[in-house]
């Protein structure tokens, strides 16, 4: 299903489609606190991007296409200059799913990963409270940065423990640092009840479309 791009009022915004507005309405019943294309930034000498949404709990960007991007450049960009993550949503709003054309994926910007061998498979924790600088990677071996990579297959996810939401990957040896002492042992998912309602009442809203005013011409004299 494809959404018009009009602009579309919620809440304290102008957002440029419905698509987003849609976004938006899925944070605010979850309690993400977000805020709204807060900065253009300047890539390089003649490329600037404002992405969408910056979730200021998740400390992240989250930008929002109706189709599967061909290309992240400007993500890819964005990661690497402030070293945050990036994640690209696209598709309607809802649990990621290739038969729908809907999911997300990430530019890592500087995210650090908790290593432990656990059977065969290493297991990763995701640990995006360490900043640069904050642990020397000698005493920390277990912490393994992320930097300059990116993966696919991300979504909303729900900790069946403790409630937290956070953006997981349907790749089963990456554990999800939530707000539970033991974010090893606690179940994520991504099709919960409160993910699916919030889903839900995300598509079955509507917003008010903002009328364009006429453009007033202006003649400008050579002087
Ligand atoms: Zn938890």
């Amino acid at each position: 299903m494809s959404i018009a791009a009009k602009p579309t009022t919620y809440g304290q915004y102008t957002f440029r489609s419905q698509l987003e507005a849609r976004w938006a309405f899925f944070f605010d019943m979850l309690g993400i606190r977000y805020r709204y294309e807060p900065k253009l930034f300047c890539l390089h000498s003649a490329l600037y991007y404002r992405p969408d949404f910056w979730l200021i709990d998740h400390h992240c960007f989250v930008e929002v296409k109706g189709e599967k991007p061909e290309q992240r450049e400007k993500m890819r960009l964005l990661a690497q200059k402030v070293r945050v993550n990036v994640y690209t949503f696209f598709g309607d709003v809802g649990i990621p799913d290739s038969r729908y054309c809907r999911g997300a994926f990430v530019d890592y910007g500087d995210d650090y990963y908790y290593v432990l061998n656990r059977a065969s498979d290493p297991v990763r924790i995701r640990y995006p409270l360490v900043r640069p600088g904050q642990l020397p990677p000698r005493e920390h071996p277990h912490l393994l940065n992320a930097y300059g990579r990116w993966g696919q297959d991300y979504g909303w996810c729900e900790c069946q423990n403790c409630g937290m939401v956070v953006i997981a990957t349907s790749n089963p040896t990456i554990h999800w640092q939530c707000a539970c002492p033991e974010p090893l042992s606690a179940p994520h998912v991504m099709d919960s009840p409160r993910l699916q309602a919030a889903y839900r009442a995300a598509n079955q809203s509507h917003f008010t479309p903002v009328i364009s005013q006429p453009t007033l011409a202006v003649e400008v004299k050579a002087s």
